[in-house]
């Protein structure tokens, strides 16, 4: 997808801090971590939200957690625990229009809304 920040990452053309990579799924730290630990998990299909996804999609959806725990086993926060974000659309606060998992993690998170 053109001029989509999050297609020009995974094709290269802007740079990310590399956490994790397989066929399908990318993970970089973010750039503004709002935790110690901030990486986004990402599919390299460009799927605008979670409100765009499609049946086809659902497997990769399963995956994005899986590769979330391997990450986190992978980088010492797992025991510890961690939380994942999704926002969607205008009023979920999505500033990023390509579908993306934030991973906190790295101190006892406060602002639980839910
Ligand atoms: P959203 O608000 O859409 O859920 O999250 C977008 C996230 O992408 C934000 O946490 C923001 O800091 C991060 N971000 C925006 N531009 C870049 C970038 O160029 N590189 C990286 N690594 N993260 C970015
Ligand atoms: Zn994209």
């Amino acid at each position: 997808m053109e001029n989509c920040l999050f297609c020009k990452i995974i094709k290269g053309e802007i740079p990310c801090d590399k956490v994790y990579e397989d066929e399908e799924i990318l993970a970089f730290h973010d750039i503004n971590p709002a935790a110690p630990i901030h990486i986004l998990v990402i599919p390299k299909k460009h799927i605008t939200s979670l409100a765009h996804i499609e049946k086809e999609d659902e497997n990769i959806i399963g995956k994005i957690y899986g590769v979330i725990n391997k990450i986190a086993e992978e980088q010492g926060f797992k025991q510890d625990g961690y939380r994942v974000i999704v926002n969607c659309g205008k009023n979920g606060g999505q500033e990023v229009m390509h579908l993306h998992f934030h991973i906190l993690a790295g101190k006892r998170l406060g602002e639980k809304i839910v």
